[in-house]
């Protein structure tokens, strides 16, 4: 079992579902189909009447709090006239309503199930990290973001039964399960990211292409934004007059970057540059100075693979809009969970964040547009490469290794994460190639073991 932190520190929660029976203190009591609990000093108070926390609530069926609804139990706890609900069910009931965010269920089943078991793995591992809260992990980011029953799909459900209770281990213990969106080609070494070795989360070479729509970025770095972080880290060189990469790892990445400026010359990791700059500016490590230096063949081949499937795709453009605003954030998310999208469309949001302005129209009915289809990804042959289990290193890129600063950097990168662990993309192309889950995990996470917990 886990307890999964669903809301906290609110002042009341609107509960709904059919048949729920309540307890308190061991004492069984009636409430409606629909009701609203409040949080009365260490109370907890439905219609009126004021009962000792904790509340125990099950059904049968899923129960609703808010926007989501949940399986197994729902317990209400008041501490200081506010309520936290927490979600008590079994860890593979859990790993359901996490697997759909994390992954896309129209993927192959291999990579869904490889997912599920470092979900899995990672769940077991974040265990009572909430505990002084009462509960065991949230449902954001920090720890995994969980959707209850709304995010259940066919697929998503079958990796997780499939692989029921496999996690990955090293040497006897949980593994470190990182992952990333797509690794660019080959993974990072989590010492080069976050200073401490692992030896199974090490450089890997990737055997096909990923053919993410994001593949490959560029990005525009003002010297004014490089001073300020060099400045944030008490690294100041003066007014910025050139950056330059002066180590890679195994399969070409930066790792170490120099920059010289009219006070002197300092130094930043790739990883520390990145966080500082920000993560979504610049999306990846595996960045060049040119574009030539960041295309490697591979690089070619998913763009020319990219480039196919935007012809067949009907008017794009068409489906391009402004960001949403917080709120429309929010009516989009509750017409998800509302399931007002189909999967494919749930992919496009995802992969163009742009069209999600589009769909919300859609499902507002201010666009009538039925010609539109979203994107699919589409498999491409790709002959592997031919070192792909080894680690050799590989030749420094040729691309520029140090540019003289005038104003802004270009960038241009491929890959989008930190790349630590499985490649999501990479791990994709694998299981179209017909991998297997537990090969895909031996790929990323070698010398580690796949056992039932
Ligand atoms: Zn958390």
């Amino acid at each position: 079992m886990i307890r999964v932190g669903v809301e906290v520190g609110i002042p009341s929660a609107v509960i709904s579902g059919q048949g729920i029976a309540a307890s308190a203190g061991g004492k069984r009591f009636a409430v409606p189909s629909s009701f609203t609990a409040q949080a009365h000093g260490a109370n907890v108070v439905i219609h009126g009447k004021s009962y000792a926390s904790p509340v125990i609530l099950t059904s049968t069926q899923p129960i609703r709090c808010g926007k989501t609804a949940y399986e197994g139990e729902i317990v209400l706890r008041a501490q200081g006239g506010r309520l936290t609900v927490v979600n008590k069910l079994d860890v593979e009931k859990y790993l359901r309503g996490v697997l759909g965010i994390e992954i896309s269920p129209l993927w192959a089943l291999e990579v869904l199930k490889a997912q599920a078991v470092i979900s899995r793995t990672y769940a077991l591992s974040q265990m009572g990290r909430h505990s002084s809260q009462g509960f065991d992990v949230c449902d954001t980011d920090h720890c995994q973001v969980y959707r209850g029953v709304n995010i259940h799909g066919a697929t998503t459900d079958q990796a997780v039964i499939q692989t029921r209770g496999q996690v990955v281990t090293y040497r006897g213990t949980l593994a470190r399960t990182f992952f990333s969106s797509d690794s660019g080609g080959a993974t990072s070494d989590i010492r080069d990211v976050w200073g401490k070795p692992e030896p199974y989360l090490v450089v890997r070479r990737e055997p096909y292409p990923s053919q993410s729509p994001k593949a490959e970025w560029e990005a525009t770095v003002t010297a004014a934004e490089i001073q300020n972080a060099l400045a944030k880290k008490g690294k100041s060189v003066g007014t910025l007059r050139e950056m330059g990469i002066i180590q890679r790892d195994a399969a070409g990445r930066p790792t170490l970057l120099r920059f010289t400026g009219s006070a002197g010359t300092s130094t930043l990791t790739s990883a520390e540059f990145r966080m500082l700059i920000g993560a979504r500016k610049v999306r990846s490590t595996f960045f060049e100075f040119s574009r030539a230096g960041a295309s490697s063949s591979s690089a070619e081949q998913r763009v020319s693979a990219l480039r196919s499937v935007e012809q067949r795709k009907p008017a794009p453009r068409a489906m391009a809009g402004a960001p949403l605003n917080a709120e429309e954030k929010e009516h989009l998310r509750a017409l998800i969970a509302q399931k007002k999208f189909t999967v494919d469309e749930r992919l496009d949001m995802l992969m163009y964040p742009e069209r999600e302005r589009f769909y919300l129209n859609k499902a507002l009915g201010t666009v009538q547009d039925k010609t539109i289809v979203p994107h699919e990804p589409e498999k491409q042959p790709a002959p592997p490469q031919a070192d792909v289990e080894e680690n050799k290193p590989v030749r420094a890129s040729a691309g520029v290794t140090s540019v003289t600063v005038s104003g802004t950097v270009s960038l241009y990168g491929r890959g989008w994460g930190h790349g630590v662990g499985l490649s999501q993309w990479g791990a994709k192309a694998m299981a179209d190639h017909g991998w297997s889950a537990e090969k895909i995990l031996n790929f990323y996470y070698p010398g580690t073991v796949i056992q039932r917990r």
